[in-house]
């Protein structure tokens, strides 16, 4: 038996979840929210879906562990008891940089080498390592593991990863294509094979990610080729406040016209652009649809703007696979939207793909949307990142190696330029 206490850690927030990893079974899950402000909560559910909420002073992410570690521990909500029963730690950690295409045990060393790269990923790095150092400080004797958003697409080639600007700012700044997301392409694209009863070695699969942030990959016989976000989580696809691709010239000019200074800028194409930046209505998907049903004419567009971009996406990534076997939904859009779905797949019968809207609307969360016969399989599969965390987090406490590195063939690095 093996208790892994899964924790990913946001700037005000911890999600966490309890799993014995060996029989995947989920022990108890929890949301601590608003650390630092007031009214900080605290929500546990136990796998008998006893809930409990506390309310209180939570005023850093070390109190947050501390809480969350009483709850697991407590005589009537709890599932332990005593710490001795958290057999290791696993952490969602945003950003690995080249230094990391695999999870890893937490070493002083690693630590370090995640502080070096905060700048790469200010807005989410700091917290990870807050959560990291809060359980090292409450569990000092159990091992903690890092699973990182970008470590699966590590696999990318140099003319996927590179962008066209002087090479030595690669080196210099590390400003390559990193992709984020990448706990999900890995599970999605895995489960999907396994779904289809063939070898992910044969597959070229396509997931998409549509969630508040939404990322495609193109999974090549199991590695990532392609993926739609880039340096930061900000490339690609439209998302709910984010713009996704655009002529970088465009941000230049407006911080021109405007005279916006670099945050102002930067909030501007995180916060105020994609289905919000459009609609004018909301960044909310449900919303959107809901809008559009009304014929608002912005939240029409950027309902079509949405789908019209990864509809590209998958004939680009077609074109980089030379062909697709599989596409995969997944994310709270990708899951739950009937009519995204519907209308992305219904402009791919050039690709022998035969839709189902019937299975598209009705059916278990987990299941084609395809007929039987269809050239492309499509899917929708529920991720599940923390699994995958709780799995590798498993196999490194024992020394072996983490099933989301089972696949992997090579980590691209390329040679510093002088
Ligand atoms: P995050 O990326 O923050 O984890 P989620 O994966 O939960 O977010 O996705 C949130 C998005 O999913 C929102 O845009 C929400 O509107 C959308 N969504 C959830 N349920 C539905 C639904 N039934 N129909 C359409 N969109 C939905």
């Amino acid at each position: 038996m093996m208790n892994i206490l899964v924790v990913n850690c946001g700037s005000s927030s911890i999600k966490y979840q309890f799993i014995e990893a060996e029989s995947n079974t989920r022990l108890a899950k929890g949301l601590v929210e608003r650390i630092g402000m007031s009214g900080a909560l605290l929500t546990n559910t136990r796998h008998d879906n006893d809930t409990i909420k506390l309310t209180g002073e939570i005023l850093d992410h070390g109190m947050a562990i501390e809480y969350v570690l009483a709850v697991l521990l407590s005589k009537n909500h709890g599932v332990i008891k005593d710490k001795s029963e958290i057999h290791a730690v696993g952490h969602r950690v945003v950003h690995g940089a080249e230094d990391f295409a695999g999870s890893v045990l937490i070493t002083d060393a690693v630590l370090q080498s995640l502080r070096d790269n905060i700048e790469l990923a200010p807005l989410h790095n700091p917290h990870n390592i807050r959560g990291i150092v809060a359980c090292k400080q409450h569990l000092p004797d159990i091992p903690q593991v890092g699973v990182f958003d970008t470590a699966f697409h590590q696999s990318m080639d140099p003319h996927a990863f590179l962008y066209g600007i002087p090479y030595v700012f690669y080196k210099k700044y590390k400003i390559r294509r990193y992709g984020f997301h990448g706990t999900s392409h890995f599970y999605v694209s895995n489960r999907m094979a396994e779904l289809m009863n063939r070898p992910i070695s044969e597959l070229k699969i396509i997931t998409c990610h549509l969630g508040n942030g939404c990322s495609m990959a193109a999974v090549k016989y199991g590695q990532s080729v392609d993926t739609t976000m880039g340096f930061t989580p900000l490339e690609g696809l439209l998302m709910g406040t984010r713009s996704g691709d655009l002529d970088p010239q465009l941000i230049l000019y407006i911080m021109g016209k405007e005279g916006l200074s670099l945050a102002e800028a930067t909030t501007l194409l995180n916060k105020h652009s994609g289905l919000m930046g459009i609609s004018g209505v909301s960044s909310d998907m449900r919303e959107i649809e809901q809008e559009t049903e009304a014929n608002h004419d912005r939240a029409k567009i950027a309902f079509e703007m949405f789908c019209y971009r990864v509809t590209k996406y998958i004939g680009a990534y077609t074109a980089a696979m030379n062909g697709v076997d599989a596409i995969v939904f997944t994310g709270g859009i990708g899951e739950n939207s009937t009519l995204v779905r519907d209308h992305v797949c219904s402009s791919l019968s050039y690709l022998g793909l035969e839709f189902d809207p019937e299975k598209n609307a009705n059916g278990p969360k987990e299941r084609f949307v395809t007929k039987n016969d269809s050239r492309v399989t499509v899917g929708v599969v529920p991720t599940n990142e923390e699994l995958v965390i709780a799995l590798d987090t498993m196999s490194i406490v024992k020394g072996e190696l983490p099933p989301s590195m089972r696949n992997m063939v090579k980590n691209t690095v390329l040679d510093p330029v002088d």
